[in-house]
């Protein structure tokens, strides 16, 4: 098998992953979930005319030689709160006390704030008065929120593929959508291999080390809306893996996640339980941390098999299995932001794509990046303490300090 770049390796398993199936689910429980369809506005927004302010509704012409010396005095014949119906229409000379988002009354065109009136009662349950003095000018439009100025209806707001984030739930509740069809949340059989894992909570023992890797990708797993199905950890036997990973199939995985044993030591059992149940497409990709990654199926359901060391497995879930889940979860476009930041020191890499762990800060309006502690795929510190991932180019042996590569916020 050869070896893949990152760019091949990606384009291979994105082109055998599809979304998964949709549901319908209530507005309540849609966050964070992927919209399995397009948001066609059946309202306009605002729904009606408004006032954007506490103030006095008025015909915005009788107002233009309105002046604190020369006042214009209004006969008030209204008072409209919000969510009432002004069932009057303004004459020449009148005005209505109107609160914000209350509907306008027909014949006026713009509102007053109350600030520019000689009405000082601004308590809760003042009642409004007979006259009101207007003390400055407005024009026709002023502090009123036109119907439809924000959405048309027939306009598409919100688009198939688009994630459902506070703000989108707020407008489909605008638009009265108490239910939407979503992409289900996909589901992801994750493992763990090798002999010397101990759960998190058992006593240490020789040689043993706890597995940190479960819990690291789960929570990985879990910001992306899907689900963490946790089979354990699997001993290095051929046993042991096969007897684990079948639970992908009963527990209906749509993705399978492991950690370890894709490497080419003498115990690495993960790759052949999966060639010998499905098929491996390749278990090496030219980029570091991270070479042996594999990608396969097992039983139809798609694997991912991750390295086993902490940081090597991070780096591979950001670059392969973030994607992955964005494309099962039903995400139309991309699932991360790219920026560019100034190398603060010299950058030695090997020629392979390389994600190296850096802290960002700005000077003088530039991302400056330093690489945080040791480099080692088994260093989990310095990518604790990290803010994002470098990327040096395959190719590249050395970045000049002051130079600029991409970068990844974590
Ligand atoms: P392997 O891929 O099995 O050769 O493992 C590579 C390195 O990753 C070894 O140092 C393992 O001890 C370590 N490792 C494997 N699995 C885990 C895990 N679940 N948590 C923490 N470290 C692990
Ligand atoms: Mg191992």
């Amino acid at each position: 098998m050869t070896l893949l770049s990152v760019e091949q390796a990606r384009t291979r398993i994105l082109s055998q992953i599809q979304p998964v199936t949709t549901e319908i689910v209530s507005l309540a429980e849609s966050a964070n979930r992927v919209l399995a369809m397009d948001i066609v506005a059946a309202d306009d927004l605002p729904l009606f005319d408004n006032s954007s302010m506490d103030g006095f509704a008025i015909r915005a012409a009788d107002s233009s030689s309105a002046m604190p010396a020369s006042p214009l005095t209004l006969r008030v014949v209204a008072d409209i709160p919000a969510g009432s119906t002004p069932n009057i229409s303004l004459a020449k000379g009148e005005a209505a006390r109107i609160m914000t988002g209350a509907q306008m009354p027909a014949g006026a065109d713009a509102v007053v704030p109350v600030e520019d009136t000689d009405f000082n009662n601004r308590d809760a349950g003042s009642t409004a008065p007979d006259k009101v003095q207007i003390t400055k000018p407005v024009k026709s439009g002023d502090n009123v929120r036109p119907r439809g100025m924000d959405v048309r209806k027939g306009n598409v707001v919100l688009h198939k593929g688009q994630r459902i984030n506070p703000q989108s739930a707020g407008i489909l509740a605008m638009l009265g959508f108490s239910n939407i069809e979503a992409y289900k949340r996909a589901r992801v059989a994750l493992l763990s291999s090798g002999d010397e894992l101990l759960e998190v909570n058992a006593p240490l023992e020789s040689g043993k080390i706890r597995d940190s890797n479960s819990y690291m990708l789960a929570a990985l797993i879990e910001s992306t809306n899907a689900e963490v199905l946790r089979l354990g950890v699997a001993k290095d036997t051929r046993e042991s893996v096969t007897n684990l990973i079948k639970k992908a199939v009963d527990q209906n995985a749509d993705l399978i996640i492991s950690s370890a044993g894709v490497s080419v030591g003498a115990f690495d059992y993960v790759k052949e339980v999966v060639e010998a149940n499905g098929a491996l497409d390749f278990w090496r990709v030219n980029m570091r941390p991270g070479k042996p990654v594999a990608f396969g199926n097992y039983k139809n359901i798609p694997f991912i098999g991750l390295p086993g060391n902490p940081v090597s497995a991070f780096v591979g879930f950001e670059v392969f299995v973030r994607d992955t889940l964005g494309r099962l979860n039903g995400i139309s476009d991309g699932v991360r932001r790219t920026v560019r930041a100034r190398c603060e020191e010299e950058i030695q890499s090997d020629g392979r794509e390389s994600y190296l762990r850096a802290t960002l800060h700005t000077q003088d309006g530039i991302q400056v990046a330093k690489l945080t502690g040791h480099q080692g795929s088994g260093n989990l510190l310095s990518l604790v303490q990290a803010d994002a991932l470098l990327i040096i180019p395959a190719g590249v042996k050395c970045v000049p300090a002051g130079q600029e590569v991409n970068a990844w916020l974590l």
